[in-house]
């Protein structure tokens, strides 16, 4: 055991310094800065070097987190970034906005032991910026060219992950997308002030230099998915879920209908990422507008796209904004971290409230009432199930109502008519193959497994890439 590790007795655990909740209220730069290499060094060096593990375990990654905290500890920044490098595509993007709380730290031993945990997720991406301003990432170099190519429907991090494994292989790689950027929503969902968009530009730019096609503004729909099956050996379907939830509760909205009908959380954050991004946007009448400016917002919904409505409406200067969530804050699906930084910048939380029926009120605003709820015993995921309580409803006088209730897949059907679907309309693979019921199409990412985390893309995108190659290597035969 080197002598450096094991501090975690003698130093407390510290993540890198955060901006005022002040200052984070009037723009959408990333709210944490990063380390000093003193600082990341020392934090690294109170990992206690287990012998099994939990945190690499509990990495979708399986990454060697002890492995790099060791060389982190010990100064030899580009060692670390090479050994995370092996696991990670983006270590720098999972460093930023993995949460961390529920994964990897969540199960850090000396955070069990009450001692705090290892900031494993600052130290990824403190080594991983360094590597950029290094130079020490390099391109990617294929290891033989190769004919035959492939296509990626979907530029989100499955696709991207699938793309680099792809190539460096020496695959011929295109990729599709219906969006005018590659990035899914790590460009148009996940919002500036957790992961700045120029982090992903230089991901892309990086599959770029290295031979691979971005064909943007292009939807996939069965003509075109068909001409697709027969210019490439193969296909992954990385396409995410983008269907949103509704609220399924009465809106008598008096004719005002559509000007007061709520809006959708992703629409809404698309539009708010538009106006960050420089040159061609989604949609440039919306972009222009920060909708909440002045306006009493209220969200519903307690997940991470909850929780960047709520701070995106308070950078945009809404007088209040609210979010309601059924459960309370230790049942939120989201990360608490993010939570917490949402109470910093003054979002209110009214827990245990679900929403029963919205009208509009005399004056034009919204009104919507909500029942009290209670909670009852744990269910099988271990969160406490809810039910009704015996107390009046409340109604909230607002503005401008969010929904941001989650996101099923599209109808896949309207991709490949004989696609095999699962029980909830996502996309059914092979689990170790990720091969679909059609030969040499392949699935990775939300599509596969419903709206999830990033990581988890990154893992499938890597794993079917690897599945991929095989397939090409028979059929190169
Ligand atoms: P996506 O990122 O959705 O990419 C799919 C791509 O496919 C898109 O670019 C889309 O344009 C394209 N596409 C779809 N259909 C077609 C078609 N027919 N033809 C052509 N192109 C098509 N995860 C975290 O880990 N941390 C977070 O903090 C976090 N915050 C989030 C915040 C929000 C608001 C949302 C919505 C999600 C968040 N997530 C977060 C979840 C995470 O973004 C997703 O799990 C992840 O992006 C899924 O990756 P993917 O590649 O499967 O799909
Ligand atoms: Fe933790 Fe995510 Fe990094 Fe894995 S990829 S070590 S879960 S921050
Ligand atoms: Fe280090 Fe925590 Fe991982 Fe143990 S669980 S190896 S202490 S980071």
């Amino acid at each position: 055991m080197p002598e450096k590790m094991l501090q975690f007795t003698n130093l407390e655990g510290k993540m890198p310094a955060k901006r005022s909740a002040k200052q984070r209220r009037d723009d959408f730069a990333e709210i944490y800065g990063d380390y000093t290499p003193k600082e990341a060094s020392e934090q690294a060096s109170r990992c206690s070097q287990c012998g099994v593990p939990f945190c690499q375990n509990h990495c979708p990654l399986q990454n060697n987190i002890p492995d790099w905290l060791q060389l982190s500890a010990e100064g030899d920044w580009q060692g670390a970034y090479e050994l995370s490098a092996q696991t990670n595509p983006m270590p720098e993007i999972c460093g930023r906005i993995c949460p961390q709380d529920k994964l990897c730290e969540g199960s850090c031993v000396i955070e069990q032991s009450t001692h705090g945990t290892v900031s494993i997720g600052a130290v990824e991406r403190h080594l991983t910026d360094m590597a950029w301003e290094n130079g020490w990432i390099t391109p990617i170099t294929p290891v033989q060219e190769r004919p035959q190519s492939v296509g990626i429907i979907g530029a989100g991090p499955a696709g991207l992950a699938a793309a680099e494994y792809l190539r460096v292989q020496g695959w011929q790689v295109y990729v599709y997308d219906r969006y005018d950027r590659a990035g899914g929503l790590l460009i148009y969902g996940i919002p500036n002030f957790k992961l700045d968009k120029d982090i992903v530009k230089r991901r892309v730019q990086r599959l770029e230099q290295a031979g691979v096609h971005f064909i943007l503004n292009t939807n996939v729909d069965y003509a075109y998915m068909q001409t697709l099956q027969s210019k490439h050996e193969a296909i992954l379907l990385a396409i995410g879920v983008y269907q949103a939830r509704n609220l399924g509760i009465p809106c008598a909205l008096n004719g005002q209908y559509p000007k007061s009908k709520p809006i959708k959380a992703l629409g809404f954050l698309t539009n708010a990422n538009c106006v960050g991004l420089d040159g061609s946007s989604l949609d440039e009448k919306t972009n222009t507008q920060q909708v909440c400016a002045g306006k009493n917002v209220l969200v519903i919904g307690g997940g991470d796209t909850a929780m960047d409505c709520v701070r995106t409406a308070i950078r945009q200067g809404a007088n209040s904004v609210r979010c309601l969530y059924r459960r309370d804050e230790n049942n939120m699906p989201g990360s608490r971290r993010e939570t917490k930084n949402a109470q910093e910048e003054g979002v209110l939380f009214e827990w245990l409230k679900a929403p029963k029926a919205l009208r509009v009120d005399d004056k034009g605003g919204l009104v919507l009432s909500a029942k009290q709820m209670r909670l009852g015993e744990k269910d099988a995921s271990g969160r406490q199930s809810i039910e009704e309580a015996k107390a009046k409803d409340k109604e909230y006088h607002v503005d401008i109502v969010i929904e941001a209730l989650g996101f099923s897949p599209e109808d896949l059907h309207d991709l490949h008519p004989e696609l095999t679907l699962s029980r909830h309309a996502s996309l059914k693979v092979h689990p170790l193959s990720y091969e679909t019921n059609i030969e040499g199409l392949y699935g990775a990412g939300d599509i596969v497994r419903g709206a999830s985390l990033v990581v988890w893309a990154i893992k499938e995108g890597r794993e079917a890439a690897q599945s991929m190659h095989t397939y090409l290597l028979t059929k190169e035969r």
